[in-house]
């Protein structure tokens, strides 16, 4: 593949000639299943690394708690609430529609008997659906490098939270430094998950093929149902929920909100980077009327740590692939994947793909088969487009509340 074509057309060139090679190739497509299997175990090795460091960095900057005051708690509660409202919206489209439930029962014998193997070879995934009083009891790790070399997710954003806000308690001579190798280390993160994602389309071609080559074209149509419902929740959030909040507690109009911003969604939908936007979701607000004082410091902020579309997509997802797998998701898993794609979300870097590789935290904590996320990867670009746009919706009505009651009136342009 040429270089000049973009990475997400090569991942979707990756997902039809993935899906042409599985029909033709049926069974035989398992030979190249290890690619496949290459591409999930490197997107899983980023995931310690990239959530101590970019929560570490993101706390740190809230952290000042003195100097931020009232604007950081007030944006963090904010954050929290849309975040879990969009989680919400994810499991009860989810739970309604059912996008995993259709596949025909062979389909769904040899995905269970795949699902059986894979749970001989991880343990860990046979242990009984953890309660949500031992979820909160594991929060807290014993030796915090045991916990990063187990993968215990919350006990690494546990560490990762106390050791950014603990920064800001000691002199500024003295974090300075450190703060500059988080950074670094931070960045260098991030170029890996560039490097990785070049893969992408092989990994992405390599999966589909074993899949469709192993369970027919079934798993498009139940693919299809999963994107049509993930585009549902999202589009829902986005103009029903962010825009009651922008008209109840930005006290601005809805339309005027969506339109003045539309530029700054279109850019986070084709660059899937909540990163990339930062820019121009700061210049719209300056159109809206927003002061800079609130905008510079929610944006960023919200970038780094606030993703009402990736968690929304991690509760469809999450319910999408128990569905597949049969699994039954008991209220108190549901309740687990709300508090885990919350944190989730927080730990997000605003890169493309990264919701993706947080959501195997997701699956892991309610004991769904991380394999799942090899379904739904073929068509994750497109999803990740789409979230991308909801998560900076998101970042930007946050910004217009925090100026709306901070200023005690709206914004004017
Ligand atoms: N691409 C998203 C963002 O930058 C994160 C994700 O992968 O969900 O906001």
């Amino acid at each position: 593949m040429s270089k000049k074509i973009p990475l997400h057309t090569k991942i979707f060139i990756g997902l039809v000639l993935g899906v042409i090679i599985g029909l033709i190739f049926g069974p035989k497509t398992r030979a190249i299943e290890f690619l496949g299997t290459i591409f999930i175990r490197l997107i899983t090795m980023i995931v310690v690394p990239l959530v101590f460091f970019s929560l570490s960095l993101g706390t740190a900057s809230l952290g000042d708690i003195k100097k931020l005051g009232r604007i950081g708690l007030k944006s963090f509660l904010y954050f929290c609430l849309t975040t879990a409202l969009a989680i919400t919206m994810g499991l009860l489209v989810a739970n309604l529609l059912k996008p995993g439930i259709g596949l025909n029962d062979q389909v769904k014998k040899e995905l269970l008997k795949n699902y059986q193997q894979t749970v001989e070879n991880r343990t860990s995934l046979l242990q009984e659906k953890p309660s949500l009083i031992s979820v909160l009891v594991n929060i807290v790790p014993t030796n915090p490098i045991k916990a990063m070399a187990e993968g215990e997710m919350l006990q690494v954003i546990f560490i990762a939270i106390i050791f950014g806000l603990c920064l800001t308690f000691i002199t500024e001579e003295k974090s300075k430094p450190l703060l500059k190798i988080f950074e670094a280390a931070n960045d260098t993160i991030l170029q890996v998950i560039n490097l990785v994602m070049k893969f992408a389309p092989y990994g992405v071609l390599a999966l589909v093929a074993s899949i469709i080559g192993q369970f027919g074209a079934g798993i498009l149509l139940t693919l299809l149902k999963y994107v049509l419902v993930t585009i549902t929740g999202l589009a829902f959030h986005a103009l029903v929920v962010d825009g009651l909040l922008v008209k109840f507690l930005g006290k601005i109009k809805p339309s005027y909100f969506f339109k003045k911003t539309s530029d700054a969604a279109l850019i986070a939908f084709s660059t899937s980077s909540s990163n990339a936007t930062i820019p121009v979701a700061l210049e719209c607000l300056d159109n809206v009327g927003v002061k800079r004082e609130y905008s510079s410091f929610v944006i960023p902020l919200g970038a780094t740590i606030n993703m009402d579309g990736t968690a929304l997509y991690q509760g469809v997802a999450a319910i999408f692939i128990a569905q597949i797998y049969g699994l039954e998701l008991t209220l108190g898993a549901q309740a687990t994947i709300v508090l885990m794609a919350l944190l989730a979300s927080v730990g997000t870097a605003g890169v493309p793909g990264a919701g993706m590789i947080m959501l195997a935290m997701v699956l892991k904590q309610v004991g769904i088969p991380l394999e799942g996320v090899a379904l739904i990867l073929g068509v994750d670009r497109l999803i990740d487009m789409c979230r991308t746009a909801v998560n900076m919706l998101g970042n930007m009505a946050a910004s217009v509340f925090i100026h709306t009651s901070e200023e005690k009136r709206p914004p004017v342009a």
